[in-house]
């Protein structure tokens, strides 16, 4: 049962921060809710005081500036998985949002309230950590650009402050000769297993690859040794390395046993995804 609380509305990123900073542990944001209100309805968490951000404007908007596709933390899984320019400039993106969880979750759930929940088994950290992505953060005394590399810091934690915000996700777009793909496995609510690739061509050479793998360990994490077993090989050589690229990238994913499967099952999935991404963004590339 869902205990009392109160609703706090800020109408500015620098009022919810002050709301965060005075009342401390006793206060969270509350965004779409999908996962906040579940967490106090099983009675596992409580808070005296919700901050609501729905009412700051301009949170929600999806814009292209310089080369970067800026995302709104506030943006629902359904609004970007139809967003227009989304479809246009960063197509894997709107793809991914298709899938993630169902259709009532996508409706309300946000991008931000994702990303900060940290919930080990979800999609878009993955995709994000090979699309180079950085994250504005905001509190009231003003705000910072991380990298997504160095957000998560284990299940259902961040580098968040308790003041801080997440108000931003920062895209840049892919270059020429470039593609990206993110597949994922699973047969429970969320996924067991998704993998992320994002590649660039320079001829038919590998110049550049980025691997990430997420829902197998405590956070997604980009996997540099599988990268470097195929960074700067022709294209030809590259796929027949991606058995072995396949086989480190499950070695050092940190996949453990749960409900999802057991460690040796889960990378052996890596391996089998990561095969499949890489052909996928062979043939986007060519
Ligand atoms: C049944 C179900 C299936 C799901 N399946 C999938 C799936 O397949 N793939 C997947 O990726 N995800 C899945 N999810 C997770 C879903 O994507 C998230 O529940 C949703 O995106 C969370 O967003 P929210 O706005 O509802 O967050 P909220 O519940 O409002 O907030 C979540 C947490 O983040 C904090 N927070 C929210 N926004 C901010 C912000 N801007 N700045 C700072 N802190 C913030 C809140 O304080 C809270 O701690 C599933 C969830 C459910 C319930």
């Amino acid at each position: 049962m869902l205990r009392r609380f109160r609703l706090e509305e800020p109408e500015t990123v620098p009022e919810a921060s002050e709301l965060l900073a005075r009342y401390g542990d006793s206060a969270r944001v509350y965004a779409g809710g999908t996962e906040l209100l579940l967490v106090m309805k099983e009675g596992l968490a409580h808070y005296e005081r919700l901050v609501n951000i729905k009412k700051i404007p301009n949170l929600d908007t999806v814009k292209q500036d310089n080369g970067v596709i800026s995302i709104g933390a506030l943006a629902t899984h359904r609004s970007l998985s139809t967003d227009a320019l989304l479809e246009e400039r960063l197509p894997v993106f709107a793809a991914m949002e298709k899938h993630v969880a169902n259709i009532r979750v996508r409706e309300v759930g946000t991008i931000g309230g994702n990303l900060c929940f940290a919930e080990p088994h979800a999609d878009p950290g993955t995709l994000l950590l090979v699309l180079g992505a950085k994250l504005i953060l905001a509190k009231a005394s003003g705000r910072r650009e991380i990298p997504i590399e160095g957000f998560f810091v284990g299940p259902y934690e961040t580098v968040l402050e308790d003041d801080e915000l997440l108000t931003e996700i920062r895209v840049p777009l892919l270059p020429a000769h470039s593609a990206a793909a993110y597949l994922k496995f699973g047969y429970l609510e969320r996924p067991s297993v998704g993998v992320a690739v994002s590649l660039s061509l320079d001829g038919a050479s590998v110049r550049d690859v980025r691997v990430a793998v997420g829902c197998a360990g405590p956070t997604p994490r980009r996997i540099e040794a599988a990268e470097e077993a195929l960074r700067g090989k022709s294209v030809e050589d590259a796929s027949e390395s991606i058995g072995k690229a396949g086989a480190i990238a499950g070695r050092e994913s940190d996949a453990i046993t749960d409900l999802h499967g057991s460690k040796d099952y889960k990378e052996h999935i890596v391996g089998v995804l990561l095969k499949r991404a890489f052909t996928q963004v062979v043939e986007q590339c060519r």
